[in-house]
């Protein structure tokens, strides 16, 4: 029998440790704190327009059929995808007339070589428009935001029937195009890239060309968004739906590491903290900063894209660039990569009347805001180290000032090694090393930089230092 006194003692111990149970379990549900908007970037937000993105798609589909083979063919009174490439350039255009010329409108055209979905050689049209960041210490860094304007039906080569591609991906072009739209009205020190490709449907050859020549002229691409069937499908009758969730897939394990990398990958548990992860975790931790939880948020699905299916993301990660994709909570198949008919009652076909555009709104403000937060964030530390030459239970973490001087100070991030976001984030003031009394064994780290405002760097993991 237990003394009173013994009891009251195990009492206190068994609450505490149920508290702390508690508070970790919330800490894991809820991860960090984000700070509060940045005012500018919250004003951007409120003009993104559902009646102007539905504009956009109606628009692409009124070229009927989008198909990347039907790029030889003249336009033939406004239809197929030279008709469609020429009305994404002059919508670039009049954005940028409209903002002093700020957008440097360009294409990036090439003849694909004839391969499976190619049947001859074939011209890709990537357009895209360039809002130069104003700070020439942040300019080279650039965060992009990608949509495919081609679209297909039920046969992938059919250039003649109508591929109304509403939702596959008249939704993630016209996602592009609104970010240009809204985001030209401001400046931010680094640099955005509104980017539509095409050829996606044939194999990602757009996309794949746009990420070989950045690597090839050395461009420093941080962050690609890449929005591929966005428009929430709103099929009358579907229970399952969520018009408030974006899926944001990402993979764990870079496509471009290397077999000495992968081995590194494996001994440190670093499966899941590939760069294109931490955008993934980036992009949600936005999404409760500024967007309202009951209207929209993203959810994080820890895999590189959907069964049976592939998309533009995956081009930039095999240059070794951070990439996700943001597709619909539910997809309707019914709805994709289908002829335009009715069978037994059911509408087949990618219209324009399925897509909600609301939804595609809420994804352009994601978007938007993502793109934006990156923008005006210092560039991330460089060279992040954490020392293992001897083992203890602290952890110091070393790393290079963030360069470009944005930078007031940095955070390190923690997070238990079975937890998918970061749980704790530490303000470690204006300094390049430190010391935290929790064994590295324990927990995951990441460091980022943080500004006087509250924008934060993308995070990142360091490499042991032997
Ligand atoms: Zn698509």
């Amino acid at each position: 029998m237990l003394s009173p006194r013994v009891n009251i003692v195990l009492i206190a111990v068994v609450t505490a440790a149920l508290l702390l149970t508690v508070a970790s379990a919330l800490a894991q549900q809820n991860g960090i704190p984000a700070p509060a908007p940045d005012l500018q970037i919250a004003a951007a937000l409120k003009e993104i327009s559902p009646a102007q993105i539905q504009k956009s798609i109606d628009q692409l589909v009124s070229f009927e059929n989008r198909q990347t083979l039907s790029s030889d063919i003249p336009p033939l009174g406004g239809r197929g995808i030279n008709a469609a490439a020429e009305w994404i350039q002059g919508e670039f255009q009049k954005y940028s007339s409209q903002c002093g010329d700020c957008l440097e409108v360009r294409t990036d055209q090439f003849l694909q070589p004839a391969s499976s979905r190619i049947p001859q050689p074939t011209t890709i049209t990537n357009i895209y428009a360039v809002l130069r960041g104003t700070d020439p210490a942040n300019a080279g860094r650039m965060y992009v935001v990608t949509g495919h304007y081609d679209s297909r039906n039920s046969d992938p080569n059919d250039i003649r029937n109508p591929a109304p591609g509403a939702n596959d991906d008249a939704s993630g072009t016209a996602v592009s195009l609104e970010c240009a739209r809204v985001l030209s009205k401001h400046r931010f020190p680094a640099t955005i890239i509104f980017l539509t490709v095409a050829g996606e449907e044939q194999g990602l050859y757009g996309s794949a060309h746009f990420a070989k020549v950045s690597k090839a002229v050395g461009w420093d691409i941080e962050a690609v968004l890449n929005n591929d069937i966005v428009g929430g499908d709103r099929t009358p009758g579907d229970a399952d739906r969520n018009p408030h969730v974006v899926r944001v897939f990402s993979e764990g394990i870079p496509a471009s590491a290397s077999a000495e990398e992968l081995q590194q990958i494996r001994s440190l548990g670093g499966e899941s903290d590939d760069p294109s992860r931490q955008l993934a975790r980036y992009v949600a931790g936005v999404a409760t900063q500024y967007l309202s939880a009951a209207d929209f948020q993203a959810m994080l699905v820890f895999r590189h894209d959907r069964y049976l299916r592939g998309g533009d993301h995956a081009s930039f990660n095999e240059q070794g660039y951070a990439a996700v994709r943001l597709t619909e909570y539910r997809e309707n198949y019914n709805h994709q990569h289908q002829n335009v008919r009715t069978e037994n009652g059911i509408e087949y076909g990618d219209l324009a009347k399925f897509v909600d555009y609301d939804y595609t709104a809420n994804v352009a403000r994601l978007n938007a805001a993502t793109l934006a937060s990156l923008a005006s964030a210092p560039a991330p530390p460089v060279d992040v180290r954490l020392l293992t030459k001897q083992l203890q239970n602290d952890s110091t973490l070393v790393w290079k000032a963030s360069p470009g001087g944005l930078a007031t100070g940095y955070e390190v991030l923690w997070r238990d090694t079975t937890a998918p976001d970061w749980q704790h984030a530490k303000n470690v003031g204006n300094v390049t090393q430190v010391t935290v009394p929790i064994s590295k064994d324990n927990v995951f780290f990441a460091v980022r930089a943080i500004d006087a405002k509250g924008h934060r760097s993308l995070a990142i993991v360091p490499q042991p230092e032997r």
